[in-house]
């Protein structure tokens, strides 16, 4: 296909985080899905990012601009230079331990950084500004307290999920307020390709593999709803194109394992064995239990996940260890 002039794409949309675990899913998957648009991946290349997670990057409809979205200088000069129609917002500080090392910065970039998107799309009239939340925004759930709705009250516990639930706030007046055309998903744990190796699963089969114990909080009883970052991101097209202006969508697995199950399941792929469990003290403000209600998304938008967790450890395993 030949090059499409800038201004004969049908939207130019501004995909921040796209060198992240979950942007360069997202990339990767629609870039080549969607020839008709142009994506801009702006990203400031944190230890989170990798270029090589980024396989479309020689695609007529791709661009990258190095860009931090804290600076709003820079940041205008990338609405000026592409004159882009959507964001679609991952970038993102995301690792909760570090959060709680250094909050500063999760205040930064998850805040101010998505307040200075909102602005420019405000300012440059853009279609639509999508962000792209975390369940970790409604906080923890008790054993047999019912998986978390849209009308769960946010009350969020580590800095990572207080930046977050502080940036869908800005997002609700820039809906409420300035009737800026918004959406926001609030998704469970996600695991797959590209994850970076200082999260939970990339990181427990890099130690197995090279025959290390992991560390495990708590006795392993923390619970997670883990989902395919496929199913997250189809989620999230959908959304994109259909989701109503100003809607709130949580997106799910179904999929509740605790960490000792998962532990156990690394182990089993792994082909090691229990001794390779190292018990750890608990990390302050831990979330006992996230479960996310799947029947809304559903029910508006027709989407449920499609990967089973078995089914998608494989990939994530084949993946980490294909050309090894
Ligand atoms: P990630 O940490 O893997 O990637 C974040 C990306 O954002 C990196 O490429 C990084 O360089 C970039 N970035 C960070 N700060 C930036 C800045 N100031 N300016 C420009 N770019 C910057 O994150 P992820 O796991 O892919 O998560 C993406 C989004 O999805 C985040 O908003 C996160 O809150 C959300 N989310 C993640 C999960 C999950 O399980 N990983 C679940 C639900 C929601």
């Amino acid at each position: 296909m030949h090059s499409m002039n800038r201004k004969e794409y049908k939207k130019k949309i501004i995909v921040t985080g796209g060198f992240g675990f979950i942007g360069s899913n997202f990339l990767n998957k629609f870039v080549l899905k969607y020839p008709e648009y142009l994506f801009i991946n702006v990203d400031c290349m944190t230890y989170a990012a990798n270029k090589k997670n980024v396989t479309v990057s020689r695609k007529p409809n791709y661009a990258f601009e190095k860009t931090d979205i804290r600076d709003l200088k820079s940041l205008e000069k990338v609405f000026k230079k592409y004159k882009p129609t959507d964001t679609i917002h991952f970038a993102a500080e995301s690792h909760v331990d570090i959060s709680i090392e250094n909050p500063a910065i999760f205040v930064e970039t998850n805040i101010i950084g998505t307040h200075n998107l909102l602005m420019l799309a405000k300012k440059y009239s853009l279609n639509r500004h999508y962000q792209v939340s975390t369940d970790e925004v409604y906080g923890s759930l008790k054993k047999n307290d019912k998986p978390f709705t849209t009308s769960s009250p946010l009350a969020p516990n580590s800095p990572y999920s207080a930046s977050k639930a502080a940036a869908d706030m800005l997002v609700r007046v820039y809906f409420k307020t300035f009737g800026m055309n918004t959406v926001i998903s609030r998704c469970s744990n996600n695991y797959g390709p590209n994850q970076d190796k200082t999260k939970l699963i990339p990181r427990f089969i890099s130690l197995l593999l090279s025959n290390k114990k992991v560390p495990l909080y708590a006795k392993g009883e923390n619970i997670r709803d883990w989902i395919y970052v496929e199913d997250h991101i189809d989620a999230i097209d959908k959304i994109f194109h259909k989701g109503k202006p100003g809607g709130i969508y949580n997106i799910g697995g179904n999929c509740e394992l605790s960490n000792m199950e998962i532990t156990k399941k690394l182990i089993a792929i792994t082909n090691k064995d229990e001794s390779y469990i190292e018990y750890v003290s608990d990390r302050p403000g831990h979330d006992f239990r996230y479960a996310i209600d799947n029947s809304e998304i559903y029910k508006k938008l027709g989407w449920k996940p499609r990967y089973s967790f078995k089914e998608g450890l494989v990939k994530t395993f084949e993946n980490m260890t294909k050309g090894k």
